[in-house]
């Protein structure tokens, strides 16, 4: 359980530098709506649901007061968080609504492979890539998050250029199966951060294993949050994310408000 503080103690500094204005807060979060881009999936799985808003009270009609809609949405939709037990590796871990809120709000790493993905929208981040991240800013934070930047954000407004497909299926960024394999269990974070529609590349059904970003980081009690924006906002190390999902009992996920707590730039002033 939390601490409560005494009654009558004078102002944290995490208050006070609130109240100073010395922490920004970014938005890391999709817009969702009907045009929300979703994951084609093959024939034999089942299909993800778009999101809907259903109108089920407005003000101007004479017999209402309110406005009150109705949602219809996959969990696996938009801005989202993927829960260990999505996967059938985690599925006797967490599903969403018992992971802990002391794990939603950890310190984040931003890496930055906008370039890279710009070149081959196929490319996948290696072990070595981490490794040579980690020799600049410092190890992965403990129990904190690694967002993997590769400038998909950009494309989020349409789905033919959010998941690039061709014949042969959708052509978006992620990792290798080794580097997922290593991140699971090799690290200490919580997380996988993306700005793609989900946590694995877009040719990863064709992976061995397949989907290894999904298999061995939930399988491993970690977490996955897609379809970010923003990150361009934060510094590669140093922010604090608070990740949102609604909090639904045997829900292996859920559309998920996601924020960053920045330093602002006039506290170093
Ligand atoms: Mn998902």
């Amino acid at each position: 359980m939390p601490h409560r503080p005494a009654a009558g103690s004078s102002p944290t500094a995490l208050a006070d530098a609130f109240s100073r204005g010395h922490i920004d807060v970014v938005d890391l979060t999709a817009t969702l709506s009907e045009a929300t881009p979703v994951l084609p999936l093959p024939p034999e799985m089942a299909a993800i649901p778009r999101f809907r808003l259903e109108q089920l009270a407005h003000y101007d009609d004479p017999a209402e007061i309110s406005l009150q809609n109705a949602i219809h949405t996959g969990e696996h939709v938009g801005t989202h968080f993927d829960a260990p037990r999505h996967w059938w590796s985690g599925r006797e871990l967490e599903d969403v609504a018992a992971v802990p809120a002391r794990r939603l709000v950890a310190p984040a790493v931003v890496l930055d492979a906008v370039r890279e993905c710009q070149q081959n929208p196929d490319f996948l981040l290696e072990v070595e890539h981490i490794l040579s991240w980690q020799e600049q800013h410092g190890p992965l934070p403990d129990g904190g998050w690694l967002l993997y930047r590769t400038g998909w954000d950009a494309r989020s407004h349409d789905q033919d250029l959010f998941l690039n497909a061709d014949d042969a299926g959708p052509h978006t960024p992620g990792l290798s199966p080794e580097c997922a394999r290593w991140l699971a269990e090799e690290t200490n974070i919580a997380g996988l951060g993306v700005e793609t529609v989900g946590t694995d590349a877009g040719q990863a059904f064709r992976f061995d294993p397949p989907f290894p970003a999904h298999r061995y980081l939930l399988g491993a009690g970690k977490y996955g949050v897609t379809q970010l924006q923003n990150l361009a906002l934060l510094p590669p190390t140093g922010a604090v994310i608070v990740v949102a999902p609604l909090k639904i009992a045997g829900g292996s996920g859920s559309p998920a408000r996601v924020l960053a707590l920045v330093a602002a730039p006039a506290a170093f002033g």
